[in-house]
Parts: C-alpha cells; structure tokens; sequence
C-alpha cells in the first residue's frame, strides 16, 4: 500500500481522538501534486495557544492492534483494514505535506503493536526524523502509549509541543469494563503524573497535556468523569480533558450497547471549563441523584438558579471569583468588567454589551448599581 493510501486509511481513524480544538476542514484537501488523493478526514483546522489556526495532519501510525478494547474499530481479531506506517515514511509524507502548505502540524497517535514501549519507540523515531533529519520546527502532538516507559515519556516530551494519555475511563473499574487489559493506574494515570515530574524537570518551555474519555459505554457517572478530570487537572496539570461520546461499533462486543447523547458531552465539556477556569470544584456543580449533569440546562446556569437568583452579584463590586459564577460572563468578560469599572460605574446591559459579554444571560444575576437590570424584570 502506498503512503497516501496508508494515510487515507490511518487519517480519519483518528475520528475517535478528539484533539486540540479542530474543526473539520470544510473543503477537501488535496494531496501532494502529482499524487491522486483527497485527505478529507486526515487535515484539521486545530486552535493553537494565543488563538492561531493551523492546518494539523491527524493520524494513527498504525491500526493494526495487538489490545482488544470491547469499544474499538481497531481491536484485535475484528476484521478492519489495517495499515502501518514506518517512521521514515510517515515523516516524509508529512514533510511532502508541510512543504506544499498542506499541512503545518501533525497529530500522531497509534494502536499498539509490539508492546506500548515498542510503538512508542516509533512514535519518538518519527518526531525525531521530522525535528533532526528534516529540521521540523512546527507543531507536533504525540500520543503516549500505555506502559511506555520514563525515559520514553521524556524523550516524547523533549521533541512534542504536546502530549496525551487516553485514560478512557475515570477509574480503574469503569477501565476494565472497556479495556479489560488497561491498567488505570499502572499503564496509564502514572504516565500523567511523570509527564508533570518531567515538565517541573525540563528547562525551557515544557509540552502541554491532555487526556480523553469514552462517554457512557462503561455505566460510569458525570460525577466519577468530573472527579477524575478534577483531579488530573489539579495534580497533573493537565491542559485539557477531552469528551467522546460512545458509538457503538459494528462488530465489537459493545455493538449493541446505546450509543451516548452528544448532549452529555457537550454538559461535561462545560462542567469541566467550570473546573478548569471558574473556580468551581466537584462538589458545587448540580449533579442528579445518579451522579449525572441535567441534560437541558447549562451546569452553570443550573448553579446560578439555586444560588444566584436570589442573591444577585454587584456587578460594579463583586470580585472576579464572583464574577465567573454569573452566566453569560467568562475570564475575558470579568477581566473587562473589572478594568471598566476603574473607568467608572456600569449603569446597564448595554454597559455590559460594549464589553462583549452575554448580558441577556447575566441579567437574571446580577445588579448594576443596586438594582436588577431592567430586562430582567421582564424575564421575571
Ligand atoms: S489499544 Fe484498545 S483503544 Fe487503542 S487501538 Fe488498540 S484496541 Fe483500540
């Protein structure tokens, strides 16, 4: 098989990946001149820190598995098509991509085949080709394997702008019930928290990191995910959690286990914004009695009603902690607020709309100088 064909099939495997913040392209990707290939699926438009968009190649290095995780199109013995890269042939695709400005960054994930050390060796000699050989200076995300090892992880690190462990589960019990030979604290939780040890470690800039959960295949809470991101978050100083809501695969053992609302990723993906940079914790967001995010209110609103509505926050007074429990207001809004009102009061919504916030969603929170915004009277 040919490298493009390899790509056309190993690109939008990585479908299940959710990584930085990408957006499909929107228009098909041609291939290198010459060569006859659409890579729709494989170039994502990927937000980077300070708000730049690149093109990013996402791949897998291979899908051929030697794990059968009862969720996965690449599990072993299932009939899938499968393909390997070498590293050398995969850094020369890539190259051909970023020299016709195709592609500027790569994501680089992988089955395992051979061991994770083994597939991690060539998830490193492939980074390595592109930094040494070729003098790649762009973006490049790496996967880390499970079981790979410290020296591995660091070596991972010293050439990636950013790495991921998939912990697939919050917790050992939910792990086993998708991946029965993972080991959640073994293979994987313990490679989040060398990759903290190694980033206080190194000097100069350190790779960001990132992990993922399966949604819903395994019978575990909103409230287990939460804690677990919480905790990954807070400990490991983890960038960011990703959220997969479960599609069942034809011809896994989960095949007929229902697939998981896009909704319910959507609430945990706003839960964990609430953990990440609100200042809330675990406890205070509104989980049912099972443990789960309502599906039909933003979590944040769901606080703001029990604890807001009666109690409105002073926009003109409150602090910034106060500020980002009111919906409609983030980090950039309160920061605004708080530098306005140096200026001098804000009186009503429209105040607040110059500044860019939601102040249709705030109104039902706040005051502006002592009284409920007008607007709000009439939602009432
Ligand atoms: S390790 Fe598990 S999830 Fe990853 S590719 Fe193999 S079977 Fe799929």
């Amino acid at each position: 098989m040919d490298p493009l064909d390899k790509l056309r099939l190993l690109g939008p495997a990585t479908c299940y990946e959710p990584a930085e913040e990408v957006d499909p392209l929107g228009r098909p990707a041609p291939a290198p001149a010459g060569l006859s290939a659409d890579l729709s699926g494989c170039i994502y438009y990927a937000a980077m820190p300070g708000g730049r968009r690149i093109a990013l190649l996402k791949t897998l290095l291979t899908s051929a598995c030697e794990r059968d995780c009862l969720y996965c199109a690449f599990r072993s013995g299932r009939d899938a098509p499968r393909a390997t890269f070498t590293p050398d042939e995969l850094a020369r695709l890539f190259l051909q991509l970023h020299e016709r400005g195709i592609a500027e960054g790569i994501f680089l994930s992988s089955a395992i085949l051979g061991g994770g050390p083994h597939t991690q060796d060539h998830l490193i000699a492939t980074a390595e080709i592109l930094r040494r050989r070729y003098g790649f200076q762009g973006y490049i995300h790496l996967k880390i394997m499970p079981g790979a090892d410290r020296d591995q992880v660091a070596a991972t690190m010293r050439l990636a702008n950013r790495v991921s462990v998939n912990l697939e589960a919050p917790n050992e019990r939910r792990l086993s019930a998708l991946a029965p030979h993972k080991q959640f604290t073994d293979e994987l939780l313990r490679r989040l928290r060398w990759i903290e040890e190694i980033r206080r470690e190194l000097p100069g800039p350190a790779p960001s990191s990132t992990t993922q959960f399966v949604v819903g295949a395994a019978g575990e809470s909103d409230l287990e995910l939460l804690a677990t991101t919480a905790f990954v978050y807070r400990q490991f100083r983890v960038a960011r959690a990703y959220f997969q809501a479960f599609r069942p695969v034809p011809e896994t053992p989960l095949e007929a286990h229902p697939p998981t609302p896009p909704l319910r990723e959507h609430r945990l993906y706003q839960a964990s914004f609430l953990l990440r940079d609100y200042g809330f914790v675990v406890e205070e967001l509104p989980f049912g009695p099972e443990g789960n995010l309502p599906l039909e209110v933003d979590p944040k609103v769901a606080w703001a009603r029990e604890h807001l509505a009666e109690a409105p926050v002073e926009v003109n007074r409150a602090g910034r902690e106060m500020l980002l429990r009111v919906p409609g207001i983030g980090p950039v809004g309160a920061d605004r607020i708080i530098a306005a009102r140096r200026r001098g009061w804000l009186r009503d919504l429209r105040d607040l709309r110059a500044l860019g916030i939601a102040a249709d969603r705030a109104a039902p929170f706040i005051l502006l100088n002592g009284r409920r915004p007008a607007r709000q009277l009439s939602l009432w």
